[in-house]
């Protein structure tokens, strides 16, 4: 853990969360000559962003993230050429079975080539060809060759050192109990080491946003779903980009493994939010039923007998889980990695070397918020990436930068306001 030796009495933003979105935008603001700290409560990435797949993808977004994700790869690129992030375009492709999966991919690639997106589709003989280590009857993919992937590892402390030499100030450790207003706006920050004064402030607190934005009386309807994957010895299986094979995904690791998981390999756990959101939730629950699966267990109870309402003079729910560490769903990637060996026997010759879980934020339209908040001025949001926000890091990043100066931001947020869910 690396921590400042000094502590600020005042910058211009102060930043909270330490994962991929909050280093981003520490970079951009720090790059910008704006006198940003950021605060962590744990370690740099140490929730979400060290714990996803890696995918830095332009393939099947929403529309609206599509420009994001390809300004990300031009900000990846330059982030690669400064520090080691693990960042490589060595092709992405999401395979096909059937007619069905190829006429969706294809209606949306039309879309997307219009915002930049460049990629291809393959017939079965293309998809062979990509793939000849396969043993499954694709029918074909989309394929970009310019997606990618980098390693969560190690790529937010690459991009958090890059905001430190650019002036950011990084505190881990440092948990921001709340914020204090000064005539309505938000001007001060309260962390367990003290009071800093800010013209703005940024929450980029992942999984625990909503518990932070409602403690201020902000209503973000945001909820978790637990999402797992596995890692493989170092192996070469001959496949080096990263591949969605619809019921488990896999991608070459620098480590010289894969990692492997699939998109069901994921539990919306049943928690209090679950009923007080259920309005908002029910039609995307129906829509992902055969992606997420709803369970009841103890988590419900853990959240229960975390506050809602808490003054920032003492310990709060941050200080007391500094991480959020949850167990893998050893059904969903067991079932992954058969299926991954099935089409692919070559991995039989590995062996899963380690397994994860980590709380996927998410929203009801499964898209992120990115915006000031109006209810509370001086206070801007970036949150809600449901599973999808650490490809679009950077350029998430360098968006909220330029909305926090007030400046045109490089992508159209519309999307991406607060008050969509209102
Ligand atoms: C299994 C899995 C697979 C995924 N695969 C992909 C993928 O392949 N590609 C992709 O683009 N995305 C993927 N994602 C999603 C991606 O990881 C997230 O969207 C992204 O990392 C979100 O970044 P973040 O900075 O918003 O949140 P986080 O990384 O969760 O960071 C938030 C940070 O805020 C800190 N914090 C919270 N409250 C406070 C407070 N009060 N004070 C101080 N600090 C605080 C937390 O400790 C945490 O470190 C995946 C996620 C998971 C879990």
């Amino acid at each position: 853990m690396t921590t400042e030796t000094q502590f600020p009495a005042t910058v211009d933003v102060a930043v909270i969360g330490g994962g991929i979105i909050g280093a981003s935008t520490a970079l951009a603001l720090a790059r910008a000559g704006v006198r940003t700290a950021l605060f962590e409560k744990g370690t740099l990435a140490c929730e979400q962003s060290s714990r996803n797949w890696g995918w830095v993808r332009t393939l099947g977004r929403d529309m609206p993230e599509v420009p994001l994700a390809v300004r990300a790869h031009q900000l990846w690129t330059d982030i690669q050429a400064r520090v080691e992030v693990g960042y490589r375009r060595n092709g992405l492709v999401y395979l096909h079975e059937n007619e069905a999966d190829a006429a969706a991919n294809e209606t949306w690639l039309r879309e997307a080539r219009a915002h930049g997106v460049q990629a291809e589709m393959l017939g079965r003989d293309a998809a062979l060809r990509l793939l000849p280590q396969s043993e499954r009857a694709w029918t074909g993919g989309m394929y970009s060759a310019g997606d990618g992937v980098a390693e969560p590892q190690i790529a937010t402390q690459g991009v958090a050192a890059l905001a430190r030499e650019a002036g950011a100030m990084i505190y881990e450790g440092c948990a921001v109990r709340g914020v204090e207003k000064t005539a309505g706006r938000v001007d001060t920050v309260i962390t367990e080491r003290g009071a800093v004064r800010a013209q703005a402030v940024l929450v980029a607190a992942g999984g625990w946003s909503r518990l932070f934005c409602g403690n201020l009386g902000v209503e973000f309807p945001q909820l978790k779903v637990r999402g797992s994957a596995l890692r493989t010895e170092p192996f070469d299986a001959g496949v080096s980009l990263a591949i969605n094979g619809k019921d488990f995904t896999v991608r070459k690791r620098a480590d010289g493994g894969y990692t492997v998981s699939q998109f069901s390999a994921s539990l919306a756990e049943i928690v209090p939010d679950s009923f007080r959101l259920m309005g908002k939730f029910l039609r995307t629950w129906i829509a992902n039923n055969a992606l997420v699966r709803l369970r009841f267990g103890p988590r419900f109870f853990e959240e229960l007998a975390i506050p809602r309402h808490f003054p920032a003079d003492r310990e709060t729910p941050y200080e007391r889980c500094r991480v959020l560490d949850p167990a893998p769903y050893a059904r969903g990637i067991d079932q992954a990695w058969n299926r991954l060996v099935h089409a692919f026997p070559v991995f039989r010759q590995t062996r899963v070397a380690q397994s994860w879980g980590g709380y996927i934020d998410v929203t009801p339209d499964a898209m992120p918020v990115m915006a000031p908040i109006t209810q509370a001025p001086g206070l801007f949001l970036a949150s809600g990436f449901s599973g999808h926000g650490f490809g679009i890091g950077p350029a998430v990043g360098e968006t909220m930068a330029a909305l926090i100066q007030g400046k045109q931001a490089p992508v159209d947020v519309r999307p991406f306001r607060l008050e969509r869910y209102a």
